[in-house]
């Protein structure tokens, strides 16, 4: 590592600013990671009451070759640090009808499954995975670590050439329709795009490498939880040589003659050549930027398709819950209208689908012995009221769901701790706008080169890292859009 005399502010402290953070600083750059929470970790934090202690955010460690690959540019291995542990079954999913049934990502037992609801859907599977391996391969080859200046970096001839070959432009529920009949496995394979934060109707089936991450790549687990992973990757920025301040929120990016100059906190000016952005994009360029610094306005975003927020109730319960896995899906039946209600007609689902992450079960350190702890989620639509009543009404109306539809009866009686979190949480804690969960959907239009860039068009020295640049959503995308900025900063491009 060489001085490069050069000063680097990181504005946040999620998987894309500390990822950026052990890159620039292990290239010799003074780097300086400003957090305005009281830890980092941000959508990845960490929730302790008692002997509870809860994952606030993402749960599903997939795509474990990313995070390899990505240590292997700091030095270092995965095993060094994790203890993963490849969660078998994957997961169980409730159907509304009272069915219930594993995924248990090995595929002769999953083909067999399939092929009990549907003739041929077992090998149907298996071919439908190959060409989700084969794309996945093309994507993290071509497409996905890539930053994208102009239309001809994405329309290779390859793309030209393959993509509707392939039909991955057409959408998810479509490409799906062509190999499954039956309404349950098109929901299999479609619910992995809730990780995208977008719906099977609007979402282009490129995105069906996500079923390859699934079931061939499988889901894992590191002890300890996922922040575990940020307390890693904290524990590395610093002994390259990152300085991480908490409860630091930056005030305003300065900027003379075009160039970033520093930031303004409430303690003082802290000085950068170089600036990297990992706070939401809508919050840095409204709310940092001076308006004619500005590359993306706020009438830019208001015509954005945003990704879900959350209803989330994080419990501690005094009994252990026979009738979950580690990762627990309910389906409900209407599957379309459920889509609709979070993303075309905005309003609480009275019949949603949701989401059971139950990590007491693989780990015994997140609740005492005997005990359970329990992350319940539910998608919702960005921008809706959010009030004490709203979230009481919504909390029961949950919980009923859990006990009466899961056949989960025992659930209420035994809860100990109940944490909220919700819409004005997201949007108070991360500055997420219309506190959306995840930032921006992945619809077409909003992936590749029609998805924010990564470098500020109008203030030299300014750059962009996480779920608001590309390649987007979940904390593989956001250590390689760490990795693409890098590029940038080092070499422009
Ligand atoms: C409920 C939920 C479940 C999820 N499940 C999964 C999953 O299972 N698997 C998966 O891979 N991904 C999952 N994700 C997505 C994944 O967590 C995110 O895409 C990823 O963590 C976002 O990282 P980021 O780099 O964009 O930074 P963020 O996590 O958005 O962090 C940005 C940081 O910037 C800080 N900040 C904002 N404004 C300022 C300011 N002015 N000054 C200083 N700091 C500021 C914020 O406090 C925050 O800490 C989930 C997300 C959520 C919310």
């Amino acid at each position: 590592m060489t001085d490069t005399g050069k000063k680097v502010v990181v504005i946040g402290g999620g998987f894309g600013g500390l990822g950026a953070a052990c890159l620039l600083s292990r290239e010799g750059y003074d780097v300086t990671l400003l957090e305005k929470n009281e830890q980092v970790g941000g959508r990845a934090s960490v929730l302790e009451d008692g002997r509870f202690r809860w994952d606030m955010g993402p749960s599903w460690y997939l795509m474990p070759d990313v995070f390899e690959q990505f240590f292997e540019l700091l030095g270092e291995r995965v095993e060094d640090h994790l203890k993963l542990q490849r969660l078998t079954p994957s997961y169980r999913i409730f159907f509304e009808d009272g069915e219930v049934m594993d995924m248990t990502g090995d595929l002769d037992t999953d083909a067999a499954t399939f092929e009990r609801y549907e003739p041929g859907a077992g090998e149907r599977l298996r071919e439908y995975l190959r060409l989700s391996e084969y794309q996945y391969g093309i994507a993290m080859r071509d497409f996905v670590p890539k930053n994208y200046d102009s239309y001809r970096d994405f329309f290779s001839r390859q793309t030209l050439l393959e993509g509707p070959k392939l039909h991955v432009f057409e959408s998810m529920d479509r490409y799906v329709s062509r190999f499954f009949k039956h309404p349950k496995l098109r929901k299999i394979i479609q619910y992995t795009l809730v990780f995208l934060g977008s719906s099977p109707y609007a979402t282009p089936a490129l995105y069906n490498i996500m079923a390859h991450v699934d079931f061939n790549m499988g889901v894992w687990y590191p002890e300890g939880g996922i922040h575990e992973v940020i307390r890693v990757l904290a524990r590395i920025a610093k002994q390259q040589g990152t300085e991480i301040r908490c409860r630091a929120p930056v005030e305003s990016v300065l900027v003379e003659k075009g160039r970033v100059v520093g930031v303004q906190t409430a303690e003082g000016i802290v000085q950068a050549d170089i600036i990297v952005s990992n706070a939401d994009m809508h919050h840095t360029e409204t709310q940092l930027l001076e308006p004619k610094y500005q590359t993306y306005r706020e009438r830019y975003w208001e015509k954005r398709k945003l990704a879900p927020s959350a209803f989330i109730m994080y419990l501690g319960l005094d009994t252990q819950l026979p009738q979950l896995e580690h990762h627990n899906l309910y389906f409900c039946d209407d599957w379309r209208s459920n889509f609709a209600h979070i993303f075309d007609r905005p309003a609480y689902p009275e019949n949603p689908s949701v989401y059971i992450c139950c990590p007491s079960k693989t780990d015994p350190t997140v609740a005492p012995p005997g005990q359970e702890n329990l992350f319940i989620l539910v998608p919702i639509a960005p921008g809706l009221e959010d009030t004490t009543e709203v979230r009481e009404r919504y909390a029961d109306k949950t919980l009923s769901l859990v006990t009466e539809k899961m056949g989960i009866p025992q659930l209420r009686e035994h809860i100990v701790k109940q944490h909220i979190f919700s819409i004005n949480d997201f949007a108070s804690r991360y500055n997420s706008y219309r506190g959306s969960a995840l930032g921006l959907a992945h619809t077409m239009r909003q992936s590749a080169i029609w998805r924010p860039g990564n470098r500020s068009k109008k203030v030299r020295g300014l750059y962009y890292v996480g779920a608001s640049t590309n390649p987007g959503v979940g904390m593989p995308m956001c250590l390689i859009s760490a990795q693409l900025a890098y590029k940038r900063v080092m070499y422009g491009k």
